[in-house]
Parts: C-alpha cells; sequence; structure tokens
C-alpha cells in the first residue's frame, strides 16, 4: 500500500495521514480504516502489526479512495523529519566517476567503506512544492534522484539477513545539491541542507510491496529531458550492509530515512555541466513509489 501526508487546500488545515489510489487519482483518511495517528512519524513508531494487516486489506477495496487528489494538497510523506536524513555519497559506480571527474578533491571513495554524511532537513516539500533556488547563495544547482529507506522500528545490532525486518517503507528523494558550497567547505553537511533541499514523495510504499533487494527503475528527468536512468540494484554498497554496518554502533530509530545514493546522470556530470535554473522542472522517479515532481523557484 501507498501512505501519503496530505491536507485540505484551506489555510491553516491540519496533515493527515492516508492512503493512495492503486492510479494515484484519488485518496482515504486513514481513520476511514479505523485507524488513527496523528501523523507518519507516530503511524511509524507505534502501528501494530494487526493495524498493519488492516490497512492492507482495506486498502484493497477501490471504494475507499473517495477524495480526489485535485481537492487537496499532497505534501512529503514525512514533512518534519525527527532526526537529519542520513545519506550515502557515491554509492552507484558511474555516478562516482562523474563526481571524481567534475572535482577529483572533494569525491574521494575509499571503495571498500561507504561515504556516509547527513542532511538536515527542517522542512521536507512534497510532489508539486517548490525547490528555493538560494539565488545570491547558490550556484550549481544539482538534483540527484534516490531510493530512501523508512527504518520502521529501532535497530541496534542488525544481522545483514535481518535487515528487512527493520525496514517500513521506500519512497523517492531528491538529495538536492548547491556543488559551490558543497566542495568548498570540505564537508558536505551545508551544501546539502539548504531549507526546502529534500524534497521526498508522492509517497511511502511499504515494504511488503517490493522484493528485498529492491530492484527498480529509478530515473530523473529535468523538463522533461532524461537526465538519470538506472536500477536500484546498481547500488556499490547494499541495503543490507548499509543498515547492518550503522546499527552496529548507533541505534537507528523507527523513522529514520536513509537515502542510498544517486545514479550517473546529475547536473556536474555533463560537460558543458547542466545545473538548475528558476523555472526548471525535476521529476525523480522510482517504480512502485512514483513521480516526485518540484519546479525551481
Ligand atoms: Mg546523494
Amino acid at each position: 500500500m501507498r501512505l501519503i501526508t496530505f491536507k485540505a487546500k484551506e489555510n491553516d488545515a491540519v496533515p493527515a495521514v492516508g492512503l493512495l489510489s492503486p492510479d494515484g487519482s484519488h485518496a482515504a483518511l486513514l481513520s476511514s480504516c479505523g485507524v488513527v495517528y496523528r501523523d507518519m512519524n507516530g503511524l511509524i513508531e507505534k502501528i501494530t502489526g494487526e493495524e498493519m494487516d488492516i490497512l492492507r486489506e482495506k486498502s484493497k477495496d477501490p471504494s475507499l479512495y473517495t477524495i480526489p487528489m485535485e481537492d487537496v494538497i499532497l505534501m512529503s510523506p514525512i514533512p518534519y523529519p525527527m532526526q537529519d536524513v542520513i545519506c550515502l555519497g557515491l554509492n552507484y559506480t558511474e555516478h562516482a566517476m562523474e563526481a571524481a571527474a567534475y572535482a577529483k578533491d572533494s569525491f574521494v571513495s575509499k571503495d571498500r567503506y561507504p561515504v556516509y554524511f547527513s542532511k538536515r532537513v527542517n522542512y521536507a516539500p512534497g510532489s508539486g512544492e517548490a525547490i528555493p533556488s538560494h539565488e545570491g547563495l547558490v550556484e550549481r544547482l544539482d538534483y540527484e534522484s534516490e531510493l530512501a529507506v523508512i527504518i520502521g522500528k529501532d535497530a541496534y545490532g542488525v544481522d545483514p539477513s535481518d535487515v528487512e525486518e527493520y525496514i517500513f517503507g521506500y519512497t523517492v528523494l531528491n538529495d538536492v545539491s548547491a556543488r559551490v558550497l558543497q566542495t568548498r567547505h570540505t564537508q558536505w553537511y551545508f551544501g546539502k541542507s539548504l531549507d526546502g533541499f529534500t524534497p521526498m514523495g508522492p509517497c511511502i510504499t511499504t515494504k511488503d510491496e517490493i522484493a528485498f533487494p529492491p530492484k527498480l527503475a529509478i530515473t530523473s528527468h529535468v523538463n522533461g529531458e532524461l537526465r538519470q536512468n538506472s536500477t536500484t540494484d546498481m547500488l556499490i554498497f547494499g541495503i543490507d550492509r548499509i543498515i547492518s554496518e550503522l546499527s552496529r554502533g548507533m541505534t537507528l530509530k523507527a523513522g529514520t530515512i536513509i537515502s542510498t545514493g544517486t545514479p550517473k546522470g546529475v547536473g556536474m556530470g555533463f560537460d558543458p555541466p547542466k545545473f538548475l535554473k528558476k523555472g526548471d522542472v525535476v521529476t525523480c522517479s522510482i517504480e512502485k513509489i512514483g513521480d516526485l515532481v518540484n519546479p525551481i523557484a
């Protein structure tokens, strides 16, 4: 099933959690299934196996979906992540090569060990919301289409073979990057953490719908032009390795978001580079999850 956060188009409308119909045209409030959670973070942390079974069963009924999506505002499934998003750098071989060709000193990978970094996310825009261009501060604005994993229960010391048990679901994340800030400050944190730099959506697809490890088509388009085109089984370090390794020393709390890295075809990978400008529209897409569409404002 596909879980969403959305709100009515009134001023001060309170966001609600719901289900998205298979064709993406209609929504249903979670409460119409008799399951009540105030927000997605609370749901991920507290939902029981029985409640998940109820939702899974009810989500198959087409008559459940009575709210046309054009009548509401779709938000990111987790508009306010509880912690920084954990990210993988240089986790597709050809992307590591294009990054090294762009700025060798800033994109060094140590081969046998994943590159981990994080993004601060005060508010994650959903599909349809704008990415601010931060004119005057940001040059070389870039996109990165990524598969993000949502942890479903506190994970510590997890064996690689048990990792799937700790996953709640998956979403599409655009790891928006200001390349000048990213490389100038040595650590990537500032250039990855500006307001609006972590769009996510359109939904969370629960793990029961996606075989593990996920082998899904992943793309990005800018103004309709195909830029990235790969599959999520091309990760250098797989999700089992990532979660197992991190959880050896840090508890990954329920609700933790881990973005698994981006394939080749980002703006800095082209010669000449194709960075984003105001008015562009970026679409990041993953099979079985959907399209994350964001204009640059
Ligand atoms: Mg990235």
